[in-house]
C-alpha cells in the first residue's frame, strides 16, 4: 500500500501527500500504539489505501520522531527561531528559553537574527559567534536589505520546519520574502494571551517547491515548563550536555555537585556564563511552575 505525509487535518479528513498529489482520507478507526489509542496528526507518515484518484483511508500511522502540542504536529525536523535585533530588542534570555523547549521536544533549531539592517554589525556578529559556539546555525537576515534570505531557503530544503518567535520580529515578512504568497497564521505568545482557552488551531504543512514543508502556524506558543523535569532542563542546554559525560556523577545538574565538568568549564571561561545564569533562572522558574501545578 502507498505511503505519504499528512499535510492537513480538517473535519475528520486527513489530507495525505504522496509526493505528487494529495488524497482526502478518512481514518480507519483509531490507531493503537503501545496500548494507547492515537489519532493521526499533521506531519505523520502514514500508510493509506487509495479508493480513487483523490480519496482513501489512512491505514497505519508510522512511528513519530517527535510531537508538538501547540500546534498539534509531528515529525518536525527543525524550528526556525526568529529573533529580531531591534523592535523587539534581542534577548538571550528568551532565546535560551525557546532553545530549552526545542531541545526538549527533540527538534533541531536554526536561529535567524532578523532586522539585521537596523543593528550595529558588531552586535550581530557577537550573537552569531555566541550561539555558533553552543552548536547552532545562526543566520542574520534583513528583508529590507535582502540579506540571508537564500541561506534560510537553503536550510528549509527537504525538511519539515516550523517558525517560532515573538510577535513583531518579522516572521511574516521573512516568509513572504522566501515564498511570495504564502502566509503565516498568527499564533505568537503576546497575541495568545488574550485568547480563549478553547481555540483550536488548525495547522497545515505547506509544501515547498525546493522540497520540504513549512508549518503555516508558528510553533512553541507556550513556553511553560510543562512536562519538563530538572534533568531534562539540564540536558536541554547543548553546551552543558556535551560536557556532562565528564561530570563525576551521572545525572549531574551542574549546580553544586563535586567534579562537575560544566562548573569547571565556567571557571576556566570556556562556557558562556550568561547561558549558565539563564539555566539557574529557569531552574527557579521550573520549581515555581511545579509548585503551582
Ligand atoms: P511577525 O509578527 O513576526 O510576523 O512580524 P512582521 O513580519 O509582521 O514584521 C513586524 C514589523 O517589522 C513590520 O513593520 C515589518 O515591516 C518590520 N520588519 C520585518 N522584517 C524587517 C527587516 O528585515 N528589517 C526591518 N528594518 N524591518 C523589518
Ligand atoms: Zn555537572
Amino acid at each position: 500500500m502507498p505511503e505519504g505525509r499528512i499535510v492537513k487535518a480538517l473535519s475528520g479528513f486527513y489530507y495525505v501527500d504522496d509526493g505528487e498529489k494529495v488524497y482526502q482520507c478518512r481514518a480507519r478507526g483509531l490507531f493503537k500504539k503501545k496500548g494507547a489509542k492515537i489519532n493521526p496528526l499533521v506531519g505523520d507518515w502514514v500508510v493509506y489505501d487509495a479508493i480513487s484518484d483523490t480519496e482513501g483511508f489512512v491505514m497505519e500511522v508510522g512511528e513519530r520522531a517527535n510531537e508538538l502540542v501547540r500546534p498539534p504536529i509531528s515529525n518536525v525536523d527543525q524550528a526556525i527561531l526568529v529573533f529580531s535585533m531591534v523592535e523587539p530588542a534581542f534577548t538571550a534570555y528568551l532565546l535560551d528559553k525557546f532553545l530549552v523547549h526545542t531541545e526538549n521536544a527533540g527538534i533541531d533549531s536554526v536561529i535567524v537574527l532578523s532586522k539585521a539592517d537596523k543593528a550595529d554589525q558588531s552586535e550581530v556578529e557577537e550573537i552569531v559567534q555566541k550561539y555558533e559556539a553552543v552548536g547552532y546555525t545562526v543566520i542574520p537576515t534583513s528583508t529590507k536589505e535582502e540579506r540571508g534570505i537564500d541561506e534560510v531557503r537553503e536550510v528549509l530544503r527537504d525538511r519539515i520546519s516550523v517558525f517560532a518567535g515573538q510577535s513583531g520580529v518579522g516572521k511574516s515578512s521573512l516568509i513572504n520574502r522566501l515564498f511570495p504568497g504564502m502566509s503565516l497564521q498568527t499564533g505568537d505568545i503576546s497575541q495568545k494571551l488574550g485568547r480563549g482557552r478553547h481555540t483550536t488551531r488548525h495547522v497545515e504543512l505547506i509544501k515547498l517547491e525546493e522540497g520540504g514543508y513549512v508549518a503555516d502556524t508558528p510553533g512553541f506558543s507556550s513556553l511553560e515548563f510543562i512536562g519538563i523535569d530538572e534533568l531534562q532542563l539540564a540536558e536541554a542546554f547543548r553546551d552543558f550536555a556535551a560536557l556532562s559525560s565528564q561530570c563525576k556523577f551521572r545525572g549531574c545538574l551542574h549546580v553544586s555537585e563535586p567534579s562537575c565538568a560544566v562548573q569547571a568549564a565556567l571557571e576556566e571561561g570556556s562556557l558562556n556564563p550568561e547561558r549558565y545564569e539563564h539555566y539557574k533562572q529557569f531552574r527557579e522558574e521550573l520549581k515555581e511552575y511545579q509548585r503551582r501545578n
